[in-house]
């Protein structure tokens, strides 16, 4: 795909707008969309070229679960705490049913449901307890044993017990999405400047300042949809975000007849599997890719091999298929794996938006929140559980 450039900024020139955006993700583009949708004046800055990052490079999951990871890990409390942010995930995969129609462009969005596949009996044991989670606030999730995971899904191997059924999961293409946004956000009046790094923040009366490589830019508000570059640009405001790295590798088939409608997880090791409308299977589930003597991440072998075992060994039809390609992504993570959304303490006009793990699903509604934080509409929803305070 060829990215529209962004026509040249004179330097030495002083731009200001009401709203300043930092960063071209899925998370910064949909926040331009909803701010210049209703007539807000808004700019968005992003120093490589649009959806470049984590947004560009996933694996295109629509998640509407909590994941088994840290849930088996960190135990059912953590479960209970992450349900605020699985709320808003849900409530984002409403806003992903109707994207392509809102955005003109087909984002081959599909909500066929996610199955997390179980081989043990202590594992359904645990996705019993998940699944009750779940339902405890009003978000559909089944257990299926494997009976009618079979019926669901004949191509999963024999030996797997069941799953937990999650109806509203489904799938995009994240290469269209962010673009999607950024295209309808311009033709609202939106100004999008790519190969623009924003490298300080100070106050400025009012307002702020921001020193670019393309020069000045000044604002009322200013949105922080920088991901990664959270950590250098929160220091401006006197924050430590603890935000973390970690470089994944993603996994593409040749194209092959459509037999998969789910996304697929599995609980015994990492894996998530499911089939783009081309008929190409991605196949992932966060397997570390490897750091180079220059420091660059690169395709990890040992990773490649260990995420194919355990696809064949939940899906053994595919052993024949080829992978054509494995790309490397950088996952961006927080501690407790719960967002950061809300205004900087101090910073009247400041506003971060950060997902951990998810944040292509939960993109659409976060940039919704960004916006509707910056025109100061009220929010029916309580941010507490994602507030930046709980770092400090
Ligand atoms: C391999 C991989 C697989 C994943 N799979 C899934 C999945 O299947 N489903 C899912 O929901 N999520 C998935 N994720 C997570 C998801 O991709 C991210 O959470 C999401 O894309 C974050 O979007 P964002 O817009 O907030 O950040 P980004 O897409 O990272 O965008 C931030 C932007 O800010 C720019 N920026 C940073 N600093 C500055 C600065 N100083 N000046 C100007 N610009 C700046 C960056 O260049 C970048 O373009 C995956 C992530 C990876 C890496």
């Amino acid at each position: 795909m060829v990215l529209e450039k962004s026509a040249p900024i004179q330097m030495q020139q002083i731009h200001h707008f009401e709203n300043i955006i930092v960063g071209g993700g899925i998370t910064g583009t949909a926040a331009a969309y909803f701010l210049a949708k209703e007539g807000n004046e808004v700019a968005l800055c992003e120093q490589f070229d649009l959806n470049t990052q984590a947004s560009g490079r996933n694996a295109g999951s629509l998640h509407g679960q909590i994941q088994f990871d840290p849930f088996h890990t960190l135990g059912f409390e953590w479960g209970k705490s992450f349900l605020p942010a699985l709320k808003f995930l849900a409530d984002s995969l409403d806003i992903w049913s109707d994207l392509s129609t809102d955005l003109e462009t087909d984002l081959e969005v599909f909500r066929g449901g996610g199955l997390l596949v179980a081989e043990t009996k202590e594992e359904m044991a645990l996705l019993a307890t998940k699944v009750e989670l779940e339902q405890s606030i009003g978000i559909a999730a089944e257990l299926l044993d494997g009976n009618q995971l079979r019926q669901k899904a004949p191509y999963i191997a024999e030996k797997m017990l069941g799953a937990a059924f999650s109806p509203i999961e489904g799938k995009a293409n994240p290469l269209l999405a962010a673009p999607a946004f950024a295209k309808v956000a311009k033709k609202h009046g939106a100004k999008i400047f790519t190969g623009v790094e924003v490298f300080t923040i100070t106050k400025n009366g009012n307002g702020y300042r921001l020193v670019t490589s393309a020069g000045d830019f000044t604002c009322k508000n200013i949105l922080l949809t920088s991901n990664a570059g959270l950590t250098k640009l929160g220091a401006n405001f006197g924050l430590s975000l603890p935000i973390t790295d970690e470089p994944v590798q993603v996994s593409v088939s040749e194209i092959v007849s459509p037999f998969v409608k789910h996304l697929i997880y599995f609980s015994g090791e990492r894996l998530t599997f499911k089939q783009a409308k081309s008929g190409s299977l991605l196949i992932g589930g966060g397997w570390p890719a490897r750091i180079n003597a220059e420091g660059v991440p690169v395709l990890n072998p040992d990773s490649l091999r260990g995420n194919m075992r355990v696809a064949i060994k939940v899906v053994p039809s595919i052993s024949a298929i080829k992978i054509i390609r494995t790309w490397i992504g950088v996952g961006n993570g927080t501690p407790d794996h719960r967002p950061i959304i809300g205004e900087v303490a101090g910073y009247k006009g400041v506003f971060i938006g950060m997902f951990p793990g998810m944040g292509l699903t939960a993109g659409p509604l976060l940039g919704k929140t960004l916006a509707q934080l910056a025109t100061g509409q009220l929010i029916d929803r309580n941010l507490e559980a994602f507030s930046i305070s709980r770092f400090h």
